[in-house]
């Protein structure tokens, strides 16, 4: 399938995203992408438990130079959003539940886009768990071509990205939001 031209294929993204249910859109600007080594300490510190543990994740997933070379060969891409409501701030189930149906969504997006943009670069939120067992290090990926990093493990400030990129990072009290992207040639 011929890839469409830039415009065309951001209002493509778009409606894709807006038909899987993400609440929040726009057009992410690849020059505000500056991968960042004091957030690869923050995956370091080990908060999310899968550090030296998957393909997608640090140090596998490459070194920053590495990640910034790669995000540095796109020209454009989505930001997506997931928005959850919350009980209250210790509504721990309601996080999980928009963090999976996040997960849900934008494996079916990466699908889809990767038919039509083989060589996109889609980042989700956290670690891939497509298997319960990892086979790093000893074997390589299962899923080479389905795996995805997170934006963290390309050393990415999430709320930064999305300040840069005219998107609230937080929508207010009682929600929650995740937040990927797709990088398009
Ligand atoms: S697809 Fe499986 S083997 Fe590959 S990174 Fe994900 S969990 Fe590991």
């Amino acid at each position: 399938m011929q890839i469409p031209n830039l415009p065309l294929l951001y209002m493509e993204l778009t409606k894709l995203a807006r038909e899987i249910g993400f609440e929040s859109t726009c057009i992410l600007h690849v020059e505000t992408l500056k991968p960042l080594h004091e957030v690869r300490d923050m995956c370091a510190a080990g908060r999310c438990r899968i550090y030296g543990k998957r393909w997608s994740c640090p140090p596998a997933c490459g070194s920053i130079e590495r990640c910034t070379q790669r995000i540095e060969a796109y020209q454009s891409g989505i930001l997506v959003q997931t928005v959850g409501q919350l009980e209250d701030v210790f509504d721990a189930e309601g996080i999980a539940r928009t963090e999976k149906t996040h997960k849900k969504r934008f494996e079916t997006l990466a699908r889809q886009v990767r038919c039509f943009c083989p060589d996109c670069l889609p980042l989700t939120a956290g670690g891939c768990m497509r298997c319960a067992v990892c086979t790093y290090p000893k074997k390589p990926c299962r899923f080479p071509k389905k795996m995805m990093s997170s934006m963290e493990a390309y050393g990415l400030l999430v709320s930064d990205v999305c300040e840069k990129n005219g998107i609230p990072y937080y929508h207010g009290e009682g929600t929650i939001a995740f937040t990927s992207c797709i990088l398009t040639p």
